[in-house]
């Protein structure tokens, strides 16, 4: 049976577009899986550990037959194949790939929490999500819509509508 999941991207480490372009196509290539749908590139102000490069960020919509845990899995190899290593909380990454939704369900195991907890609060997951799934309701959480103001202060913006750095 398939399943709709959205994935969070962000990379800032080597060349982080074309970590977040291959990432799509990774994504797409899972076993049971197809990419539906992906955002247009983001870039945001790192959160948590501000000394360290912007992110690019996307959001992607997969329809897939992997069950939860094995498409955490699947993500987790394919940061493990983008050379990810975990320094220390929020440090700069090459790929991280989070699930955000999975279907409308909450899931709360040792290894996985879905929706992914902090996303609601997040310009740079709500304002990509929002272009491919701009009714979502976010189990938990609330609507897009009323969640998107609150973050209306946070620095995350569609790359092509900024000056090239
Ligand atoms: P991070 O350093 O943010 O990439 O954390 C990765 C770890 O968070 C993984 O090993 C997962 O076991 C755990 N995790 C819990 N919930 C989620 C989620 N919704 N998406 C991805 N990883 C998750």
């Amino acid at each position: 049976m398939s399943h709709m999941a959205y994935i969070g991207l962000g990379s800032n480490l080597e060349n982080p577009e074309q970590q977040i372009r291959s990432g799509f196509a990774e994504l797409g290539a899972l076993p049971g899986t197809r990419l539906t749908a992906h955002s247009r590139l983001y870039r945001s102000a790192p959160m948590g550990y501000a000394s360290q490069p912007d992110f690019v960020n996307a959001v992607a919509c997969l329809a897939t037959e992997l069950d939860p845990e094995a498409l955490l899995d699947a993500l987790l190899a394919i940061e493990i194949r983008h050379g990810r290593q975990r320094e220390f909380p929020n440090s700069p990454r090459t790929l991280d790939l989070d699930v955000l939704l999975y279907d409308d369900r909450r899931i709360e195991t040792a290894r996985l929490t879905v929706p992914h907890p902090r996303m609601g609060s997040r310009a740079f997951v709500l304002r990509p999500l929002a272009e491919i799934a701009p009714d979502l309701q976010i189990p938990g959480q609330g609507r897009l819509a009323e969640l998107l103001p609150r973050c209306a202060e946070q620095d995350a913006f569609p790359m092509e509508t900024l000056p090239a750095s």
